[in-house]
C-alpha cells in the first residue's frame, strides 16, 4: 500500500518544474558545461532524488564522444546516489529521504526481466541510450522550456536533481556513505557480477583480469571473494598494479615490460581458468583468448567503439574448450546484487573505496581528463555541496 500519497505531484505543468543545475554536452567530444536547467515533478513509478553524488564511468565518456550515439544536447551520468525527494503515485517501496543507489533502467516484464537478467531486457538501448522516455518524452528543459536530452540510463545523474524509476532506485540503510556508493550501479557492479554470476569463479582456481582500471579491479574484488587462489592483473601502469597487488593479486603483469600470454601461461601451468577482459582494446581480447587453460572462460566487458571485430583462431577455442562470454552490467537482478555488494563493503569484504576519487561537480571535466590519463581510476563528483 502507497502511504505517502501527500508527497506527490504527478503533474508535469511547466509551473512545477523545479530549478536544478546540471552539466551538458552540446557536441561530439565537447566539454562538459554546468548549465542552469529544469527538471519536472515525478509521476506515475518515478522518483525524484536529490543527487548527493555520481561517479564518472568510461560509458559516459563514450556516450559524450558518440562511440555509442546518443542524441545531443545531453545531460549524461549514470552512477547517481541520493536522497528521494518526491514520488509518484504508483511508487510502492521507496519513500521520500530514502537514501538510494541508481542503477540502469529496465522494462521488468520482458523474458529477460522475469528470469533475472535485467541487464540484458529488450528495451535496454532505449531506457539507456534513448535521450527520452520510452514514450518520447522528456523531464529536463532548459529556461526556455525546450527539452534537453535526459533519461540517460533512466536517471542522467550529473545534475542536482534526477528523474528515475522505482525499478532501478535501489534503497540502502542510512548509515552507508552515500557520496561513495553511486559507483556500485555501473563499473563497480559491473566487474564484480560478471566475475561472480557470468564466469562463477570457483574456490582454488586462477583467474586474470585484463585492465587494472575501476572494473578490473571489481572484478578482482569478486574473484578473491569466490576463493580464486591465483589471481594475475594485466596493465600498462605500474601504480594501477601496485593498487591490483594490495587489494589481493597474487602476480601481476605490466605488459609493455613482458609478454603477459606468455606469463600466464607460466604462471598457471598452461593457462589461465577465468579471466576478464576490460581495456575494450580487440588485440588484448585476443591475447586474453590465447593465455586461457583448457576449458577457459573469458568474459568481455570492454567496450571499443560499436562495429568493432576482434581476432581468435576458432580450432583453439573448439580443441581446448575454451569460451568468451560478453556481458553487460552483473547479470542479475539489481536490487538484490547492489544491495549485497553495500552489505559486503560495510563489513569490509568489499573494499572498493580504495579505486575512488572525489572531485566537486564543477570540475567534471578535470575528472574525465584525469580518469582519462590514468591519474584516477574512478572519479566521483561531489554534487549536493558542490559551489556552482
Ligand atoms: P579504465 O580506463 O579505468 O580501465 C581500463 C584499464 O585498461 C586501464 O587501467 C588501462 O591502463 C588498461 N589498459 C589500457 N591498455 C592496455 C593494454 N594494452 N594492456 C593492458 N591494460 C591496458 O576503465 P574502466 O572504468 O575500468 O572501464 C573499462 C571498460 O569497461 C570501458 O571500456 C567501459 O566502457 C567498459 N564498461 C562496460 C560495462 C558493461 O556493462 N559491459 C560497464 C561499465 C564499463
Amino acid at each position: 500500500m502507497n502511504t505517502h500519497n501527500h508527497h506527490q505531484n504527478t503533474s508535469a505543468n511547466p509551473t512545477d518544474l523545479l530549478d536544478m543545475k546540471a552539466a551538458v554536452v552540446s557536441g561530439k567530444g565537447a566539454d562538459f558545461e554546468i548549465r542552469s536547467l529544469k527538471i519536472r515533478q515525478p509521476k506515475g513509478d518515478e522518483v525524484l532524488v536529490k543527487i548527493v553524488a555520481t561517479g564518472i564511468c568510461h560509458t559516459d565518456v563514450s556516450a559524450r564522444n558518440q562511440y555509442y550515439p546518443v542524441p545531443l544536447p545531453v545531460v549524461l551520468g549514470h552512477e547517481g546516489a541520493g536522497i528521494v525527494q518526491a514520488v509518484g503515485s504508483e511508487v510502492k517501496d521507496l519513500k521520500v529521504g530514502d537514501h538510494v543507489i541508481l542503477t540502469y533502467g529496465y522494462c521488468g516484464h520482458c523474458e529477460e526481466c522475469y528470469t533475472g537478467k535485467q541487464p540484458f531486457c529488450v528495451e535496454s538501448y532505449e531506457r539507456n541510450f534513448g535521450g527520452c522516455d520510452t514514450d518520447g518524452s522528456h523531464a529536463i528543459f532548459d529556461e526556455q522550456n525546450n527539452p534537453i536530452n535526459d533519461h540517460f540510463f533512466s536517471q542522467s545523474s550529473f545534475a542536482t536533481l534526477a528523474i528515475a524509476r522505482e525499478s532501478n532506485a535501489i534503497k540502502v540503510p542510512d548509515n552507508a556513505p552515500i557520496e561513495l556508493l553511486g559507483p556500485l550501479g555501473c563499473g563497480i557492479q559491473t566487474g564484480a557480477g560478471t566475475v561472480m554470476n557470468a564466469l562463477e569463479v570457483t574456490p582454488a582456481s586462477s583467474f586474470a583480469v585484463w585492465g587494472a582500471g575501476s572494473v578490473g579491479l571489481s572484478g578482482l574484488l569478486g574473484a578473491k571473494l569466490l576463493g580464486a587462489s591465483t589471481i594475475i592483473a594485466v596493465d600498462i601502469v605500474d601504480s594501477r598494479l601496485e593498487l591490483a597487488k594490495e587489494l589481493g593479486a597474487t602476480h601481476v603483469i605490466n605488459s609493455k615490460k613482458q609478454d603477459p600470454v606468455e606469463a600466464i601461461r607460466e604462471i598457471t601451468g598452461g593457462g589461465v581458468k577465468f579471466a576478464l577482459e576490460t581495456t575494450g582494446i580487440p588485440a588484448i581480447l585476443t591475447q586474453g583468448v590465447n593465455a586461457l587453460g583448457r576449458l577457459g572462460k573469458i568474459a568481455v566487458v570492454g567496450a571499443p567503439p560499436m562495429g568493432t571485430p576482434a581476432e581468435f583462431d576458432v580450432n583453439d577455442l573448439l580443441i581446448y574448450g575454451k569460451s568468451i562470454i560478453g556481458n553487460v552490467q552483473a547479470r542479475t537482478t539489481p536490487k538484490k546484487f547492489i544491495a549485497d555488494l553495500v552489505d559486503l563493503y560495510l563489513k569490509g569484504d568489499f573494499p572498493f573505496d580504495k579505486l575512488v576519487k572525489y572531485y566537486d561537480f564543477k570540475d567534471i571535466n578535470q575528472a574525465v581528463a584525469d580518469s582519462h590519463s590514468g591519474v584516477t581510476l574512478k572519479p566521483i563528483l561531489k554534487i549536493a555541496d558542490a559551489a556552482l
